[in-house]
C-alpha cells in the first residue's frame, strides 16, 4: 500500500516519527493509502521553510507571480484526468463529477493569477504639503487548512489567492482526502513553476491543523470546515489577535415563489441538496414552497428523484464510515420524530458497497425539528409550504446559520425583498450554485467570517498599510 508524505521545501519530508493513518474509497469502504501523521516538530519544518522562501515571493515583480500561477493553472489541465482520477478515489465521487470540480481548480490559478498586476494601493489626499497612500502587502505565511469534500477545488480556491496576493503557503489537507493535494502539488514541484518553500504542505489530522493555525509564524490562516472545528480555529486566532477567513457549515433555504417555472425549480432544488450527495456547504436542503403550487411540486419532485435515483452515475457516498452513520443517524431521528417521509430512495437503487445513503425528504411545518436545524451532511431535504412571504422569511432566517440561499420565480418585488432580508452571503435567484471563480463566497452568522473567491478574497489575503511623507515645500 502507498504511503503519502509531507512536503516541504520543494521535496518530500519524511516524518522523524514514522506514524500513519489510513485513508480509504468511500465508494468501496477500503483503504487505499497510508498518509503521514505529522508532529508539532514537522509544522515547525514546513512553516520555517515557508518564512524563508517568503521574503523573496513577497517581493518579487506581481506579474511574474501571475505568470507561475498561470503555469499551475495550465498542469492542472494537463493532468486533469489523473488528478480526477486520484480524487475519485480519495472522495469516491463520479470521475466527471471529479474533472468538472478540476477544471475550476484551474480557473482559480487562471483567476488569481490575472489579479496580481492590477492596483496595489491607493493615493489619498489630505492636502498640500503631505503625500499620503496605501500600500497593499502580503501578510507573510499564511496556513490553509482544507476539508474533504472539494479537495482540490477548495485548495486552489484558498490557495491561488493566497500566492497570487504575495504569501507563501502551507497546506494542511484533510485526513480523509490528503492524497489529490499531495500528487498536485508534488507535479508543481516536479515542474519546477515555484521558488523552494513557497508552497508546501503538511499532513496530518486535526491536531497538526491546531499546530499549523497557533504557530507564531503563521501570519493568517484559512479554514474551511465545519462551525465546530472553525469555532476552535477562530478562538486559536483569536488569542494571537491573528485574521482568520472561516468558511464554514450551512443550512440554506431555497424559496420557490408561486409564480414559478415548476419544472425549473424543481430541478434546481433537487440539485441544490442532492449534488455530491449533500456534501456541500452551500446545500440547499431546507425547501419553501407556495401553498398554492405545494401539490404540483411534490408530485414532480418526487418524479425527478425516482428518475435521479436510478442511475448508477449519478450517486456518490458519504465521505467515511463516521460521517455515513451519522446522516443514516439523522434519517432514523427525523422517521423518529414523527416526520412525513415524501421520499426516500428505493433499497433497490442505492448501491450496496461503499458508504452510500439513500436520498430522503421530510415534509416538516417549522424549524423545529432535526432534520431542518442540523446541517446533516447527506442528500436529505426538508420541504415546507408557506402561505404568506413573510413567514417564509422568518422561517428561512431562523438558523445558526447564513451561508447561501435561492429563490425560485418571477415577482421582481418579492425577488428583491427577499434579496435585501435573507441572512445569508449569497443569494441565487433562478439558478442554485450559479456563478464561477470570480464572485466571493462567505458566510453571515455562524456560517463563517470573512470571503473566498472573487477580487474580495485577494484583498483578504493582504493588509493595508497607511504612509504619510510630510513634504518640506
Ligand atoms: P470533519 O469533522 O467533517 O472532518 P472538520 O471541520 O473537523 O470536518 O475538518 C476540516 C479540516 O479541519 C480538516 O483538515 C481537519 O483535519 C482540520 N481540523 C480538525 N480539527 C482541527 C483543529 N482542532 N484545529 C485545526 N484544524 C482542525
Amino acid at each position: 500500500m502507498k504511503s503519502y508524505h509531507s512536503l516541504i521545501d520543494g521535496q518530500e519530508y519524511v516524518s522523524p516519527a514514522q506514524e500513519f493513518f489510513p485513508d480509504f474509497n468511500p465508494r468501496l469502504a477500503e483503504q487505499t493509502h497510508l498518509i503521514a501523521q505529522s508532529t508539532t516538530e514537522d509544522v515547525n519544518v514546513a512553516v520555517a521553510a515557508a518564512a524563508r522562501a517568503s521574503i523573496e515571493w513577497g517581493k518579487l515583480r506581481p506579474l511574474l507571480r501571475g505568470r507561475a500561477l498561470h503555469k499551475i493553472s495550465q498542469l492542472i489541465m494537463d493532468h486533469k484526468e489523473n488528478l480526477a482520477r486520484m480524487e475519485s478515489i480519495n472522495t469516491g465521487k463520479p470521475p466527471a463529477t471529479a474533472i468538472r470540480e478540476i477544471a475550476i481548480a484551474a480557473e482559480y490559478f487562471e483567476f488569481f493569477g490575472n489579479l496580481t498586476s492590477q492596483s496595489a494601493g491607493d493615493l489619498i489626499d489630505i492636502g498640500e504639503g503631505s503625500h499620503c497612500f496605501n500600500r497593499r502587502e502580503p501578510y507573510g505565511v499564511v496556513g490553509v487548512i482544507t476539508p474533504w469534500n472539494l479537495p482540490l477545488n477548495q485548495l486552489a480556491r484558498s490557495v491561488a489567492a493566497a500566492l497570487a496576493a504575495g504569501n507563501t503557503v502551507v497546506v494542511k489537507p484533510s485526513e480523509h482526502t490528503s492524497a489529490s493535494t499531495l500528487e498536485l502539488v508534488k507535479l508543481i514541484f516536479e515542474a519546477n513553476i515555484l521558488p523552494s518553500g513557497v508552497l508546501n504542505v503538511i499532513t496530518g489530522a486535526g491536531a497538526t491543523g491546531s499546530a499549523l493555525a497557533s504557530h507564531k509564524d503563521i501570519a493568517k490562516v484559512s479554514f474551511t470546515g465545519s462551525v465546530a472545528t472553525g469555532k476552535k480555529v477562530g478562538a486559536i486566532c483569536a488569542e494571537a489577535v491573528k485574521p482568520v477567513t472561516l468558511e464554514l457549515g450551512g443550512k440554506s433555504p431555497n424559496i420557490v415563489l408561486a409564480d414559478v417555472d415548476l419544472e425549473q425549480a424543481v430541478a434546481g432544488c433537487v440539485k441544490g441538496f442532492t449534488s455530491n450527495a449533500g456534501q456541500v456547504c452551500i446545500a440547499g436542503t431546507r425547501i419553501y414552497v407556495h401553498a398554492s403550487i405545494y401539490e404540483q411540486f411534490k408530485e414532480l419532485l418526487v418524479k425527478q428523484l425516482k428518475t435521479l435515483d436510478q442511475s448508477a452515475d449519478n450517486w456518490a457516498p458519504i465521505i467515511t464510515g463516521q460521517q455515513y452513520q451519522k446522516v443514516l443517524d439523522f434519517i432514523s431521528e427525523g422517521e423518529k420524530e414523527g416526520l412525513n417521509v415524501l421520499y426516500k430512495s428505493d433499497n433497490a437503487d442505492v448501491p450496496q458497497k461503499g458508504w452510500y445513503v439513500p436520498r430522503v425528504v421530510f415534509e416538516v411545518a417549522n424549524e423545529r425539528n432535526c432534520i431542518s436545524a442540523n446541517e446533516i451532511f447527506g442528500h436529505v431535504a426538508a420541504l415546507t409550504p408557506y402561505e404568506d412571504i413573510e413567514d417564509c422569511l422568518e422561517l428561512a432566517n431562523d438558523t445558526e446559520f447564513g451561508l447561501a440561499a435561492g429563490i425560485w420565480g418571477n415577482n421582481l418585488n418579492q425577488i428583491y425583498h427577499l434579496v435585501a432580508n435573507l441572512d445569508a452571503g449569497q443569494i441565487f435567484v433562478n439558478g442554485y450554485f450559479a456563478g464561477g471563480v470570480e464572485n466571493p463566497l462567505g458566510g453571515f452568522k455562524e456560517s463563517g467570517l470573512g470571503k473566498e473567491k472573487g477580487i474580495e478574497a485577494y484583498m483578504n489575503y493582504q493588509r493595508s498599510k497607511n504612509v504619510v511623507i510630510s513634504l518640506a515645500l
